[in-house]
């Protein structure tokens, strides 16, 4: 059986995003390594978005970039710009396709199917996949989306519509998320902050088409893609061994009050390049800790306020965009991060806080 030195397990955004880190930057000229990945075809999936905080490697792959964002509740509607960060897609169809045409040209690159092909008695593993462990309690970000293309004009392509929370909540938290890449053509996503097991929010189709007819108004359309997810608003358990690192969702790089984690995978990976040489010895890449901190305090809000929180999240975004945006993406100081805590409700997050 063939031995290699690094071993990713899953390729999808975090493991593919590894090694191309670790190809462009010659890390792989005399090293071996393996990438198991079940799918038998990489075709577009996800649309990554984030605001552009830092600089990655995917620019060929964006679809659109903004500068201005929107939220919604029943009372409430502002347009924020956000020209120092804008906020960008990249097309996972575009970003496997560009990954994988440069790894094919690395004879030390091997894709395998399952890790029993393998001997990796002696590699350093790299692990994407998540273990979640069987809590019906916990808060998953769910959605469904389809991309449509309109007869006539229809969208403000310069605005994406971030949160629009006027919507049925069902007693949890619900909005709705448009990415309109042209004036005729735009992603719409169902997304519920939620339970997973909560089957009866689950209708997503017929959430989306009667947004689509009566809240926007467009009768005529036809859906071109579409794609379907959760991501957990908790930390996965994983195996934690010497010549192990979790990456992705599954080392905890997800920011579980947004669910943003693109951007995150990106700087997990160059951290890992910058010390492969010295992997077995370094420091562990982490979302910082007072990140954590705060999102937890933010989800028992979430999880035990959910009527409060569409004035919650519009609260946040009033005010200095560039603060929320860099707390949401990990780049805030003490200060951007108190102008965003005393935007906060005190009295439910100072109970919150003390509740067990
Ligand atoms: C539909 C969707 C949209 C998202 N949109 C955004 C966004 O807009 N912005 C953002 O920041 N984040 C977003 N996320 C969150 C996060 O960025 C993505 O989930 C991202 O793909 C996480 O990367 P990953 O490598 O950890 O997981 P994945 O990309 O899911 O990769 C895991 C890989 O492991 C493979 N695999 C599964 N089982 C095994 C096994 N037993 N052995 C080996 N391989 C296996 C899978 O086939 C897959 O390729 C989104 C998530 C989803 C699901």
């Amino acid at each position: 059986m063939k031995e290699f030195d690094y071993v990713i397990i899953g390729g999808g955004c975090a493991g593919l995003s590894l090694a191309y880190e670790l190809e462009i930057n010659k890390k792989l000229e005399d090293k071996k390594l393996a990438i198991v990945e079940p799918r038998d075809e990489y075709k577009r999936d996800k649309t990554w978005s984030f605001w552009r905080v830092i600089n990655h490697n995917f620019d060929d792959c964006v679809k659109k970039t903004w500068h201005n964002f929107s939220l919604k509740t029943s009372n409430n509607f502002e347009v924020i710009k956000c020209d120092n960060f804008p906020y960008q897609s990249v097309d996972s169809g575009l970003f496997y396709k560009k990954i994988n045409e440069r790894l094919k040209k690395n004879k030390n690159i091997n894709f395998y199917k399952e890790i029993k092909d393998l001997n990796i008695n002696n590699s350093f593993i790299f692990n994407s996949v998540p273990t979640f462990k069987n809590n019906q309690s916990n808060l998953w970000q769910h959605f469904h989306g389809i991309e449509i293309q309109t007869e006539d004009n229809f969208f403000d392509n310069n605005t994406v519509s971030l949160m629009d929370f006027d919507c049925e909540q069902r007693n949890n938290v619900h909005f709705f998320y448009t990415l309109p890449f042209e004036k005729n053509k735009a992603l719409i996503e169902t997304t519920w902050l939620s339970k997973a097991n909560d089957n009866s929010l689950k209708d997503y189709d017929n959430q989306i088409k009667d947004y689509i007819n009566n809240s926007l108004g467009i009768k005529n359309y036809k859906i071109t893609y579409s794609e379907e997810g959760s991501i957990p608003m908790f930390y996965p358990k994983n195996l934690i061994g010497k010549n192990i690192i979790n990456i992705g969702t599954a080392g905890g790089m997800t920011r579980l009050s947004s669910g943003y984690t693109f951007l995150n995978i990106q700087e997990q990976s160059k951290y890992i390049r910058k010390n492969i040489e010295n992997i077995r010895n370094v420091k562990i890449y982490e979302v910082e800790k007072k990140y954590k901190f705060l999102d937890k305090i933010f989800l028992k809000v979430l999880k035990n306020h959910p009527k409060r929180m569409p004035d919650i999240f519009f609260r946040m975004f009033i005010g200095s965009s560039s603060n929320v945006i860099k707390f949401l993406s990990n780049k805030s100081n003490i200060i951007e991060d108190l102008s965003i805590i005393l935007k906060m409700p005190k009295w439910i997050f100072i109970k919150e806080f003390f509740r067990k």
